[in-house]
């Protein structure tokens, strides 16, 4: 067994991954409603929904669907009038489908080489978080069987889809989850690569790609959460895992190398059961009651759930066991956890503790050995869970982990999981089955003309190899800075920028601030994850308005780390750069001119520039030095030194 991801030949254990990316559309509109896609601070109204019994119209059943259903939680949503309708709150009709979005996803299919449908069908896709009110969210198959260029050999790009986004979580306990409506209905494009990618480092560059050519249609949204990745993981002989969550590209490698750890290991756990001799039909769902038994315990953590209504602990033998629930899977995370996990999802178990941790948790090893002779087991060859909290969640919960230890007699479940901030993974829900979609009726078919498609392809991004060249030679910029541009996450807040102050700043003044400072300022151990890119327009306005001098731009931004909350005025009038006012100019320009008065009408010639030059000096970096000459003009031609 290898002990780190690092020593992984990924070709070897047959790695292969495959991306799904999501990308929130810039458009003035909502998908399906005239609602504008932007998220608000206004609460607005608020109602409540139950959760309504999930089934396709085959009367299929999804496991993902029980699931929830079975959580039997309520659901509240916050409808702000700002940004949501009665179509979000599905008391309305969706309306016609937005054709700015549907343009924009023609284009990004156009340059991933995709096949476009003749007309796109919306459907239903059920989903029962509650993160639709309506119970199902509404998506439209757009292209398929593309593909994108990669270092390491081309990439299937299988379908692009353009869907509304869900609600957004506000706030989630046990009996009921809060919802906003504001984000619902953004346009979402969805693009799901083939199981091409054969490296960690691999899925992140693809991932890049796919987010530089949506961003480059200048029609992305920025900002964290407003891209959304999720990867299948499956090696040689292990099970097709979707990983969901991912909110930073940097996690992207970490969450598959331990992806691939997990399933090495448990592949490892299914042959060590087999070399035990054990069988699958030996581990059985028959609990012993150990209520009495722990009444009397040290253990606070037990003490504690059993001070509860109607709290039982049961004990679960698992024959053979011995030494495999503390198997680490990933760092931190042992396959007793992945037990943990479920009887905390499917049951709402928090408290499992297993033998391979015990003694501990204020449980002696007096206890543990009693508890082995109560269940008849063997302390040298059987492992055992202990399970604690309401007893009807503890008899479900002894059910799943039977289900789930059976489970590792097969190997690797098929199932989803969610990313840690760690890169680790946990335990979600199954991986939902195929009877998910039906058609949605109250949307028209769009028929794709040959109009569209040209309309479309206007918004195709330039290919980088074309831009490369524009940003060398319109822009004026080195190979370098452009090269690195190109790989930035910010190339098209770049182009956005340099479009928007072209004249008043040069192209390679952005550029640099975007690609060297931000890394300067990082190397020096700055956070410059707080600097966001509200920040750097604003500083560049400031430069560009002749505020702020370029040199002061490091500066800046490193307060604007530093404090991520204040505001960048409050930030710049505390270092002195507040923006002049006219009258404090006239000020300036009089007081020099006061105490030059001499030299001024011995010199006029030179009257201007030195004038000029001693304004600026007090001035600097806080106003556009064409507005201090007007003054100094107006003023000398009053005094008539000229
Ligand atoms: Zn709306």
């Amino acid at each position: 067994m290898s002990k780190s991801g690092a020593e992984v030949d990924y070709r070897k254990v047959g790695l292969r991954v495959g991306l799904e990316i999501h990308v929130q559309l810039d458009t003035r509109e909502k998908l399906f409603c005239n609602c504008p896609t932007k998220l608000v601070e206004e609460e607005g109204d608020v109602f409540t929904r139950e959760l309504r019994p999930a089934r396709s119209e085959m009367g299929e059943v999804d496991p993902a669907a029980v699931l929830e259903w079975k959580k039997g939680r309520r659901f509240r949503y916050s409808s702000p009038r700002e940004s949501s309708c009665l179509v979000e709150a599905d008391e309305e009709p969706p309306h016609s489908m937005n054709m700015e979005a549907l343009k924009i996803a023609l284009a990004v299919a156009l340059s991933l080489n995709m096949k476009i449908v003749d007309e796109v069908y919306t459907m239903r896709k059920i989903v029962i978080d509650g993160s639709n009110v309506s119970g199902f969210q509404r998506t439209s198959l757009i292209a398929l069987n593309g593909w994108l260029e990669d270092e390491e050999g081309r990439i299937g790009i299988q379908t692009l889809c353009l869907e509304e986004d869900a609600a957004r979580k506000i706030s989630e306990s046990e009996f009921e989850v809060h919802y906003k409506l504001d984000r619902m209905g953004i346009p979402l494009i969805e693009i799901a690569t083939a199981p091409d990618i054969h490296s960690p480092e691999q899925a992140r560059r693809v991932a890049f790609k796919i987010g530089q050519l949506v961003r480059l249609t200048g029609k992305a949204k920025r900002g964290l959460g407003s891209i959304r990745q999720d990867v299948n993981v499956s090696i040689e002989g292990g099970g097709k895992v979707e990983i969901k969550g991912i909110q930073h590209l940097y996690l992207i490698p970490k969450v598959i190398e331990y992806e691939v750890l997990r399933q090495t290991r448990l592949l490892w756990l299914r042959d060590e059961l087999a070399r035990r001799g054990l069988a699958k039909e030996s581990i059985r769902v028959e609990p012993v009651d150990l209520t009495e038994f722990f009444k009397n315990t040290q253990s606070k953590l037990i003490k504690k759930i059993l001070s509860e209504k109607d709290a039982v602990v049961y004990a679960l033998k698992l024959e053979g066991f011995k030494g495999l629930l503390g198997l680490e899977l990933q760092p931190g995370r042992r396959f007793g956890t992945e037990l943990a996990d479920y009887a905390r999802v499917w049951a709402g178990v928090g408290g499992l503790i297993h033998s391979d941790e015990l003694p501990g948790y204020g449980i002696s090893s007096g206890e543990v050995a009693e508890i082995y002779k109560r269940l008849g087991g063997n302390p040298e060859r059987d492992a055992f869970v202990i399970v604690a909290g309401e007893r009807g969640k503890v008899q479900k919960a002894v059910e799943v982990i039977v289900e789930r230890v059976r489970a590792a007699f097969d190997g690797v479940p098929e199932e989803t999981r969610g990313a840690n901030p760690d890169g680790t993974t946990r335990y979600m829900r199954p991986r939902p089955g195929r009877a998910r979609m039906y058609p949605e009726t109250d949307i028209p078919p769009i028929l794709i003309t040959n109009e569209l498609i040209e309309s479309a392809k206007k918004l195709v991004p330039e290919p980088l190899d074309v831009k490369l060249k524009r940003l060398t030679s319109e822009h004026g910029l080195s190979r370098d800075l452009a090269l690195n541009l190109i790989n930035d996450i910010r190339l098209d807040l770049y182009e956005k920028l340099a479009e928007k102050w072209k004249g008043k700043i040069p192209p390679v003044v952005i550029a640099s601030t975007i690609v060297n400072t931000l890394k300067m300022l990082e190397n020096e151990g700055v956070h410059v994850e707080n600097i966001e890119d509200e920040h750097i327009e604003k500083v560049i306005e400031y430069v560009a308005e002749g505020r702020l001098a370029k040199e002061a731009i490091p500066d800046v931004l490193r307060k604007i780390a530093e404090r991520p909350t204040s505001k960048i005025e409050e930030i710049l009038e505390e270092m002195g750069l507040r923006k002049a006012s006219e009258s404090e100019v006239v000020e300036v320009v009089n007081k020099v001119i006061e105490e030059n008065i001499e030299k001024l009408r011995s010199k006029p010639g030179k009257a201007f520039n030195i004038v000029m030059s001693e304004a600026m000096k007090i001035l600097r970096g806080r106003v556009d030095g064409s507005l201090v000459a007007d003054i100094v003009k107006k003023k000398l031609s009053e005094l008539n030194i000229t």
